[in-house]
């Protein structure tokens, strides 16, 4: 590991003034950062690291006037997927909390840090650097040719078919979440439309603040559900959250794609119907109507399918 200069930020106003000088990464719980920078995964090596543990009052799990949830860009993982509150009416995102990684990850790790952890792919992420892959501005996409059996089902984005690995980001965009920062705020479903090298739409120096859950719909239920190869510390091979019962169904899959997939055709097909096994299973085989799988990813497909059909019977 190379050195580094460290700040602790005491505001989130100071966090971002040392952002703006440059050459500077943020790090909340650092369970992803700190491994980039130990393996000299990235071409740029920050000068610093600013911290943003230091910034007291953005841990927090609250209910506001309006009646929406909002937990605080520092919260930790296994404090959402303990809290009763999550648990009962955003079900979905405790579910994916408490599937993160282990309990040592989720001790430390951040909702904040976990929406905004980058792809995985493994020659991106290859230590020292070894690819120079369309990620990384250079000019192929060596799992496009090489071992892809963890990559896209969806196409790529600009050629790229890292997936986003993230847990939480399905389910947040299947309960409609948005995601506040220090500029402005995003629907959830917009947070990760971006071109490669890009992960998420944050502008270089925007911090994530919160995550606002909307009051749901009475009769609302959620679901999340993850497929790894390792029951215990393993990223998802596909997740997938639903939320029915409350309107239209929402329907996300992850780790299936660049960004997270939400299932359109799985949600017209279920729309204004009782969820019953036959109903689940159509909607797993509209999921992935438009899955384009490459040679060694079509296990995937039926992941997929089976997933959507099992988060669904989940919330009957
Ligand atoms: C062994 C292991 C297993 C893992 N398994 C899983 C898994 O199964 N599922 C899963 O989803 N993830 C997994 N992860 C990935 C990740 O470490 C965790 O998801 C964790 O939540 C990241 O949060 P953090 O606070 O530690 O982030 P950090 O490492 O501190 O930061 C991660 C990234 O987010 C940025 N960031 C952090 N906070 C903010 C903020 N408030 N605003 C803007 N940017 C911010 C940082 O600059 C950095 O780029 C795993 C990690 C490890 C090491």
């Amino acid at each position: 590991m190379r050195s580094f200069h460290h700040i602790n930020a005491k505001s989130l106003a100071e966090a971002r003034s040392a952002m703006a000088a440059g050459d500077a990464t943020l790090i909340a719980g650092g369970t992803e950062v700190l491994g980039l920078l130990k393996d000299n995964i990235l071409p740029a090596y920050p000068a610093t690291l600013i911290n943003l543990k230091s910034i007291p009052g953005l841990d927090y799990i609250v209910r506001d006037q309006s009646g929406a949830l909002r937990i605080g860009a520092l919260t930790r993982l296994s404090d959402i997927a303990v809290s009763p509150i999550v648990n009962r009416d955003y079900t979905a995102l405790a579910q994916a909390a408490s599937r993160v990684a282990t309990p040592h990850v989720r001790e430390m790790g951040t909702i904040g840090g976990n929406i905004a952890q980058l792809h995985r792919c493994w020659y991106f992420r290859k230590p020292e650097n070894r690819f120079h892959c369309i990620r990384k501005a250079g000019d192929r996409c060596f799992a496009m040719m090489g071992d892809n059996r963890y990559h896209s089902i969806f196409g790529s984005v600009d050629k790229c078919i890292a997936v986003n690995p993230g847990d939480t980001a399905s389910a947040l965009i299947a309960l409609n979440a948005r995601i506040v920062t220090t500029a402005r705020t995003v629907d959830a479903e917009h947070f990760w439309d971006v071109k490669v090298p890009g992960n998420t739409v944050l502008a270089p120096g925007e911090i994530i603040r919160e995550i606002e859950l909307p009051a749901l719909p009475s009769g609302a239920k959620s679901a999340f559900i993850k497929f790894a190869i390792r029951k215990t510390i393993d990223f998802p091979i596909v997740n997938c959250a639903v939320m029915v019962g409350g309107g239209s169904p929402r329907i996300c899959l992850n780790a299936v794609a660049p960004k997270p997939y939400r299932a359109g055709k799985a949600e017209a097909a279920i729309a204004g119907k009782t969820i019953n096994e036959a109903v689940a299973e159509a909607a797993g085989a509209a999921a992935v109507e438009d899955a384009r799988p490459l040679q060694a990813s079509r296990y995937k497909v039926q992941i997929a399918k089976t997933l959507v059909k099992r988060a669904l019977l989940a919330t009957v």
